[in-house]
């Protein structure tokens, strides 16, 4: 028996003793959890360094603080969410009782991507965990260090048997995926996200996606120019754009184009300095692939920002582009690097009939003061999530559920979403005893008559 099915055994005979289903074990296993990410925090945050460059201060931000928040935020309603909801009975069950018994699926598969290494493994976890599941992890092949990290610190907390790492490539995760998982929470891009969805299909696992996408951010002329221009920098270029929710790419109203483009340059430069190659906080693009990726979309329309590259150091400047259209090839994939594209328009219905040609993206982001406008752009375009006059913002609270929608995702999780999303809600009718309504068993016309009357 190989590794990945020696453990998908053992995970399995321990969920079914029952043990992870308990209150105290959820908690205790939660507690265990954020005291070893305490313990780990410099060794994750200089592995995050090693992988992507990122600083200890965006490193604890994005990957380490929100979970400490998420983990906190779980522990203290856990056991309300786990009480059996009682609800109401319909008329013809007349003496009935209707409960809603939430339970785990039992074994659970969690594959995660390189560009929140850690944070990324571990949120789902927790969710995992809290309903009462087991897990394996699958970190990202691309960032080895913090993956070593992660499977360090979940083998000295946990027996392997309730939660375990695997590492490996793609080909590991293929060779996950033939287990017949409970339940997979996948995170990574769109084309894996089917390949995913099609693997789980052949056990009729069910699935949670969360992919990415093209995020736009739109500006219309009555946006505070200075605050759009800042939160929009900061959701492009933190990671160096390797964000699934950063904005890709800008619709700006045509009128205040050339203040909005003085006021993102300004941002830009306030953040990363004038030489953001130099600078030693700004992150790297995971690998040389990626690098060349990018490297390639510099040239598309009119560069007017940034640009240069060092290919040593695996980094790319925050770059501005104007002149471009959806043919351009920038508009043709989902970046993920540091490169923002503009685009202009001059009425909202041309931007909603361009986005409605597109996939539904994971986030939208609209800077404006008019709440018509808001409330059109929040009827017409679909999108996963996002918010108005912020980017990224939302997915830090764990009040909002998320997750994307069609090809940027199915599913939600964060907060109370992420317990319902490895939950299985088991819906219970009670019947009395104490008598027997004739009504829905056959063989007298006047049951049927009156059958007739409830039912019309
Ligand atoms: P990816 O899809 O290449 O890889 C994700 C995971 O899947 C990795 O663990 C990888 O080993 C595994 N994998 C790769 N190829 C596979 C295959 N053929 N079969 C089975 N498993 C395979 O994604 P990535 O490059 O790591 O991450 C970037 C993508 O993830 C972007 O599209 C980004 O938008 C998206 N993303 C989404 C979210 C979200 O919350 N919605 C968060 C982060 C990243």
């Amino acid at each position: 028996m190989n590794q990945i099915n020696l453990i998908f055994q053992s995970q399995t005979c321990f969920f079914k003793t029952g043990e992870s289903k308990a209150l105290s074990f959820r908690l205790q296993a939660l507690n265990n959890l954020k005291l070893a990410i305490k313990k780990h925090e410099n060794t994750i945050l200089s592995a995050i360094r090693q992988d992507l460059n990122k600083s200890e201060f965006e490193g604890f931000l994005t990957e380490i603080g929100i979970l400490y928040e998420e983990i906190d935020f779980v522990k203290k309603r856990l056991k309300q969410w786990m009480k059996p909801k009682r609800v109401k009975t319909a008329i013809t069950h007349l003496g009935s009782k209707s409960v809603i018994y939430p339970e785990p699926y039992g074994v659970t598969l969690i594959i995660a991507p390189w560009n929140y290494p850690f944070q990324l493994a571990i949120a789902p976890l927790i969710g995992a965990i809290a309903a009462g599941n087991t897990a394996i992890i699958k970190p990202s092949e691309l960032t080895p260090h913090t993956s070593a990290v992660l499977t360090q610190l979940i083998e000295e907390t946990f027996d392997s048997d309730y939660i375990a790492t695997i590492e490996g490539d793609a080909k590991t995760s293929q060779a996950l995926l033939k287990q017949p998982f409970d339940y997979i929470f996948f995170t990574g891009s769109t084309p894996v996200g089917k390949i995913v969805m099609e693997q789980a299909a052949k056990h009729l696992t069910p699935v949670t996606l969360e992919l990415g996408g093209k995020s736009p951010a739109i500006v219309h002329e009555d946006a505070n120019l200075k605050l759009a221009a800042k939160r929009i920098a900061w959701g492009k270029f933190t990671n160096a754009g390797q964000t699934c929710v950063a904005p890709d790419y800008i619709y700006v109203h045509e009128n205040i184009k050339v203040a909005f483009l003085q006021e993102l340059q300004q941002a830009i430069t306030d953040s990363y300095g004038e030489q953001p190659l130099d600078n030693p906080d700004f992150p790297k693009i995971v690998n040389d692939n990626h690098f060349n990726r990018l490297h390639q979309l510099l040239d598309n329309g009119n560069l007017i920002y940034g640009g240069k590259s060092d290919l040593e150091k695996c980094k790319i400047e925050p770059t501005i582009l104007t002149d471009i259209d959806w043919e351009t090839p920038v508009m043709k994939e989902e970046i993920f690097g540091p490169i923002l594209p503009i685009m202009t328009y001059c009425q909202l219905p041309t931007v909603i009939t361009a986005l409605s040609g597109q996939p539904k993206p994971l986030a939208l982001y609209l800077f404006t003061e008019n709440k018509q406008i808001e409330q059109q752009v929040v009827d017409h375009i679909p999108f996963g999530g996002g918010c108005i006059n912020d980017t990224m913002y939302h997915l830090a609270t764990p009040h909002l559920p998320f997750g994307g929608v069609g090809h940027s995702g199915t599913g939600s999780y964060h907060g109370k979403a992420s317990f319902d999303t490895f939950s299985h809600y088991k819906s219970i009718l009670k019947q009395t005893t104490k008598f027997d309504l004739p009504l829905r068993y056959p063989g007298s016309e006047k049951r049927f008559k009156l059958i007739k009357k409830f039912f019309k």
